[in-house]
């Protein structure tokens, strides 16, 4: 019979060891709880006390007042109290036991589609009843489905805290969630808790204690405001949300601290570096200086260089890059650098191959495309150390590729690579119990509010000038009706002699749809532009094809270029000028954004055409009201954290570490700041509780594990 567990008495028996900590008491010693429902409870992560602890309630029901049924709205959680007036079983459409109750204000009906015999005999007339639930419209009026209740002759006192309501799953109900809870608290209020951050560091922050704050989350008092707690807007939460950043913290420490513990060879070769940069025609700019002086002066040291560089596309990450690598070469070591797509890693063949030649270095290539006897040579110029430079794919990490002294790793667009093909690339360079240095390339830019918690373990340099001359592209969202509008403006642009890229996107992630999709309009757009030579580029291609048809357009002699996403990266024709993609409504800001990246290379005014069907959704306006206001890469970036929450934001970005369970960075920002502190201070003060703290939010630290 449903009714809600009353009293409960943890068994002292089982739980009556003060000095046990939290993490250390199995969730089985709970009263009520066997093996299956063990069994249950771990698949919602509930192994122990302290996970229950922190297992908190999504919302709230006010059981503490009773509503007289004259009074009831539909859709209100409230509670009932009556008698029965009658229970009938009734053959309608479903057979269903109808139960019949009253208050003196008025009667409402209890209907249950499942039920057994003997509850309908319990239901007799005349019975006292309590119930729980949210009555709805229904035969006879308003009706409460399936509701749990209490029956007389003595009905328990009400509840003097309000109900909490659980994340639950299959088989284990809110019945019993609600049971441990009330074990745990009890055990909080008897027992010390585990006040892992001293209050000391605490008390600036002016948040409550952590037992007053588990207490108030698990038993609010009616009077408590629950919308606060729900949204995260409470002391109690904050002070949850505080300890777990101050543990993800601690790991982000951690993990960096294991890291620059190994050793790793200095290079300092600045005569390469000089040779190139007084060959470029134009001089860098201030951040690309800077940023370049930077990795220096980590490359000279004797710990591996661990940098991030952001910059919004076009900001001249490749040529710091390159810098990098002429210090490495300088110095005698051999570098690597590994891009996600075969495309974007020839445009840094040829940018490097472009830069390096007057230098006499040799680029060499690695990519699933090279051919045998190439990569033969290249397998062996790299082991016998005569290979300075590779530039590839994930062709890098094979067994077969040996380096003699792999001493700078560059790797572009990082979160598309995984932890294990990173540590693979590593560990080629390990020798003399040393290990490569590292600088990783992102031209999608982080929210600063993210950037400490998902490079909490980098350093990070932000080059945030654009080389001089650059006008900012103006961008224009027009409806797909306008499309023979828009097919007139590629006519005109290309006529002036400027290029254009026209991009088609799906929403279906097959390569083979998008190929077809943009071979149509491909068809379409050379038929209607009869005079100007049209090339087609996507991911169904082979690697030779693609590469020749970018070519034809990156010299000019294709003026406009239809294409998938497949060009979203690396791609750089400076006389490009126009770009128009099709469906722009069905992408992500960060994508369009990296499109759009494109155009807006030289120094010409550059246009972006997002044509997009109706009608739009309420995001997707706001998506094309933002491109259209901002250029910007990392005003574009916090925008799209908004819009999307930072759950699905680092999901696609496959950072995946980074899964808190209560802290949200974005309505939490403020808290990060203090939280480093308090970080930095538990570390240096309180060494001996960092492991729990780790253990207790972390699960034991594993998503650390990926030095
Ligand atoms: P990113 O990789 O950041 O998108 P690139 O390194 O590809 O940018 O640079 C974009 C373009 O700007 C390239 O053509 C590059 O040669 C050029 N460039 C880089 N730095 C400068 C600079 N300081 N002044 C002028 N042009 C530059
Ligand atoms: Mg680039």
């Amino acid at each position: 019979m449903p009714c809600p567990a009353r009293g409960w008495r943890p068994d002292r028996r089982r739980m009556s060891e003060p000095a046990a900590a939290p993490d250390r008491i199995a969730i089985t010693r709970f009263k009520g709880v066997g093996p299956r429902a063990a069994e249950r409870l771990a698949r919602l992560g509930l192994h122990t006390l302290e996970d229950v602890l922190f297992h908190l309630p999504f919302r709230y029901e006010d059981r503490t007042r009773i509503t007289p049924i004259g009074a009831l709205r539909p859709e209100q959680g409230v509670v009932i109290e009556g008698e029965v007036l009658a229970a009938d079983v009734v053959f309608g459409k479903r057979r269903s036991l109808l139960c019949k109750v009253a208050d003196g204000t008025g009667m409402v009906v209890l209907r249950f589609y499942h039920f057994s015999a003997a509850q309908k005999n319990y239901l007799e007339k005349g019975r006292a009843i309590r119930v729980y639930g949210e009555p709805r419209p229904g035969a006879a009026g308003l009706e409460f489905y399936h509701p749990e209740y209490q029956t007389g002759p003595d009905l328990p006192p009400l509840e003097k805290a309000l109900t909490p309501v659980y994340p639950t799953t299959d088989g284990v109900s809110q019945k019993l969630l609600r049971n441990l809870a009330g074990q745990a608290l009890q055990w909080l209020r008897g027992n010390a808790p585990e006040e892992l951050i001293p209050r000391e560091l605490l008390d600036q922050s002016g948040l409550p204690g952590l037992a007053e704050a588990l207490i108030k989350l698990h038993h609010p008092q009616p009077d408590d405001p629950v919308d606060l707690l729900l949204d995260g807007n409470h002391p109690a939460v904050k002070r949850l949300v505080m300890e777990e950043m101050v543990a993800h913290q601690l790991g982000m420490l951690a993990k960096r601290a294991g890291q620059k513990a190994l050793s790793a060879p200095r290079l300092d070769g600045d005569r390469l570096t000089a040779r190139l940069l007084e060959s470029l025609p134009f001089q860098l700019t201030g951040a690309q200086q800077r940023v370049i002086g930077e990795i220096r002066a980590d490359l000279r040291r004797e710990h591996p260089m661990l940098r991030l560089i952001q910059g919004d596309v076009g900001s001249g990450k490749t040529l710091v890059a390159a810098a990098a690598a002429l210090v490495a070469m300088g110095a005698g070591y051999q570098v690597a650098l590994m891009a996600p797509t075969e495309l974007l890693a020839e445009q840094h063949l040829n940018n490097f191959r472009h830069w390096l030649a007057p230098l006499g270095i040799d680029v060499h290539w690695l990519a699933g495309s090279v051919g045998a006897k190439a990569r033969r040579e290249t397998l062996a110029a790299l082991a016998d150390g005569g290979g300075a430079l590779v530039v590839g794919t994930h062709a890098l990490f094979q067994d077969a590729v040996v380096f003699q002294r792999l001493g700078l790793i560059i790797i572009d667009e990082q979160h598309r690579f995984g932890v294990q093909q990173r540590l693979a690339l590593r560990e080629k360079g390990r020798f003399d119990n040393q290990v490569p240095h590292q600088l990783t390339l992102t031209a999608t830019p982080i929210p600063r509010t993210l950037a400490m918690s998902v490079y909490g373990d980098l350093d990070t340099s932000v080059i945030d000038e654009m080389p001089p001359g650059r006008k900012p592209i103006q961008t224009l969202a027009l409806p797909a009706g306008r499309r023979d509008a828009v097919v007139e403006r590629v006519r005109a642009a290309c006529r002036d002699g400027a290029q254009a890229y026209w991009v088609c996107t799906l929403i279906e992630e097959s390569d083979e749809l998008q190929a077809r999709a943009a071979e149509a309009t491909f068809e379409d757009l050379r038929e209607a532009l009869p005079d100007l030579t049209v090339e087609l580029v996507h991911g169904r291609m082979k690697a030779k094809e693609k590469q020749e048809r970018m070519a034809r357009f990156a010299s000019g002699e294709a003026r406009l270029l239809i294409a998938t996403t497949v060009i979203e990266v690396g791609v750089d024709v400076p006389n490009a000028t126009l770009m128009v993609m099709e469906n722009a409504e069905r992408l992500g800001l960060a994508q369009l954004h990296q499109l759009r990246g494109r155009v807006g290379r030289g120094g010409d005014q550059s246009f972006c055409l997002l044509l997009y069907d109706t009608p739009l959704s309420h995001t997707a306006k706001k998506r094309l009201a933002v491109m259209r206001d901002t250029s910007d890469g990392f005003v574009i970036a916090e925008e799209d954290l908004k819009l999307r929450g930072p759950g699905e934001w680092l999901g696609t970005r496959q950072t995946g570490d980074l899964a808190f369970r209560i802290a949200d960075l974005v309505r939490d920002e403020a808290l990060m700041a203090p939280a480093r502190e308090v970080a930095a201070a538990l570390l240096a003060r309180y060494p001996q509780r960092v492991d729990r703290l780790l253990r207790r939010w972390l699960r034991g630290g594993e998503h650390f594990a990926d030095v």
